[in-house]
């Protein structure tokens, strides 16, 4: 049999639990940490002067309590002084940011990615970003890692190329990353929509929520997964690539050379050419066809009205699989939805199981189009959130 926990793996545990609470939801009275934690008021003080000595985190009195007695001391991230660097290769856009613990965003730039610019190629430009940005740290901050979001897609001029998410870019970025940056940075990757997921999940919309689907359209259309509080992974990490589920076997070609893939129906490139817009691309290509539509531009409103039943006859199937608490709709998805919103719910209830849909709450990110550049900043700091003391 094996034995429990040693004590210090337990003091362990509870720092990396203390810090990722103050991480997750800001300044936090110690009173409530003893709450929230489980623990008791000498074990939160014990472990808010570690980790105040090793500089992750600050103690001050609140400035009102409007209380009588001794106030509880507020624990607050060291948000200035610890950061990580995000960065975020998007199909049409590159962007990178500094990040400070308790993820606020201390520093940012981005560019245009120029189309068919391969993913490789944005190694470069992401690493001069990183290098501007150190110019700028003060003396005595701290990083922790670097996190990468990819969008496993190039946009080529005839349409766009998939590239699967682990196999093709994975290895080589990360080793010319590695390369740009130095062997001191820990870097960690992750597919665009899965870590917008996770980050929905512990900071966004879907907080409180074991079941989501993220969904992220871009060129393409691709989802992050999480069920009973894990990422649905597959073998391999192929798993959620739900744009190629096929919804319509009658439908059009599609670039991974099947037909009738869910995306072909409610990618961009669906919405445009129902719009009479062919030839245009991008978000706000799809945000003038929305906006159209609002304004009562008929073809716009067609559009809009046909991509909205595909996406809720695609999400009413997700849910009778997952069983999803909240459905979010990231990217060029967040502006179809905000404009179909009731399209895609009254289709959603006739193709879903009662029993699937009922609870399923319908949102976009909570994080804005940040959702993929804080996710891969959350990457960053996971070492760091695990053992506080270790590095
Ligand atoms: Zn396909």
């Amino acid at each position: 049999m094996r034995a429990g926990p040693s004590p210090e793996e337990v003091r362990r545990h509870n720092l990396g639990s203390l810090l990722r609470y103050v991480h997750l939801h800001g300044a936090t009275s110690r009173a409530e940490l003893t709450n929230r934690l489980g623990l008791n008021r000498s074990t939160i003080g014990a472990l808010t002067a570690e980790l105040t000595t090793a500089g992750l985190v600050s103690e001050a009195v609140p400035r009102e309590t409007g209380r009588a007695g001794r106030p509880s001391l507020v624990v607050r991230p060291e948000s200035a002084r610890i950061h990580a660097y995000a960065l975020s290769i998007e199909v049409d856009r590159l962007r990178a940011a500094r990040v400070g613990l308790g993820g606020r965003v201390l520093d940012r730039r981005e560019c245009e990615r120029p189309p068919g610019m391969p993913v490789l190629d944005a190694v470069k430009p992401l690493a001069a970003f990183v290098h501007e940005m150190r110019h700028e740290v003060a003396d005595g901050a701290r990083h922790v890692g670097t996190g990468v979001a990819v969008a496993g897609r190039i946009r080529r001029a005839d349409g766009t190329v998939r590239l699967s998410p682990t196999v093709d870019w994975i290895d080589p970025v990360r080793a010319a990353l590695s390369d740009e940056l130095g062997d001191e940075h820990r870097l960690t990757l992750g597919n665009h929509a899965d870590v917008s997921a996770l980050v929905e999940h512990s900071r966004g919309a879907a907080v409180g929520c074991d079941n989501v689907i993220y969904l992220h359209g871009d060129a393409g259309v691709a989802a992050g997964i999480i069920a009973g509080g894990a990422r649905v992974t597959g073998y391999g990490g192929h798993g959620g690539d739900v744009g190629h589920m096929v919804v319509n076997p009658y439908g059009r070609a599609c670039g991974c050379g099947s037909r009738g893939c869910w995306e072909t129906e409610i990618g961009e490139q669906a919405l445009l050419r129902r719009a009479g817009r062919e030839g245009e691309t991008g978000r706000a290509a799809v945000l003038s066809v929305v906006r159209a539509a609002t304004h009562g531009d008929s073809r716009a409103q067609f559009a809009v009205r046909e991509v909205g039943d595909w996406i809720g006859f695609g999400v009413g199937n997700l849910a009778n699989i997952f069983n999803p608490e909240a459905v979010i709709f990231g990217g060029t998805l967040r502006d179809v939805y905000l404009g179909a919103a009731a399209q895609i719910r009254s289709r959603l209830n006739e193709v879903a199981l009662p029993a699937c849909r009922e609870h399923i709450r319908l949102r976009t990110p909570g994080l804005g189009n940040d959702a993929a550049l804080i996710g891969a900043a959350e990457l960053a700091f996971q070492h760091l959130l695990d053992d506080p003391l270790l590095s």
